[in-house]
């Protein structure tokens, strides 16, 4: 029968570039309004830290087309909880070869 085990890691994630697939982060441009869109499914976190707040950085076209001071913003992001779903069998225990 299925068993099914669930980990959450603490600490640094040695994993270099962690893709998501998960939902994309908008928020608003401070210097013209328009939306910022962060997608995870496109980008990554870097040796995520659980419980460490990570700056999420977004470029605004708009304000680089209008030669703005400002084109780069960034958000901090915690880094709650990452977890593991781990499912195995253990009828299926077999002699390594
Ligand atoms: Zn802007």
């Amino acid at each position: 029968m299925k068993q099914v085990i669930v980990g959450h890691p603490e600490g640094e994630v040695q994993v270099k570039r962690f893709y998501m697939n998960c939902p994309t982060i908008v928020v608003e441009c401070p210097g013209c309004g328009s939306k910022l869109a962060y997608d995870f499914d496109e980008q990554y976190l870097s040796y995520p830290e659980i419980g460490v707040k990570e700056h999420i950085g977004f470029y605004c076209d708009k304000c680089s087309e209008a030669d703005a001071e400002c084109v780069e913003y960034t958000v901090p992001v915690l880094i709650k909880d990452i977890s593991v779903t781990l499912e195995y069998d253990p009828d299926e225990v077999k002699p390594e070869l």
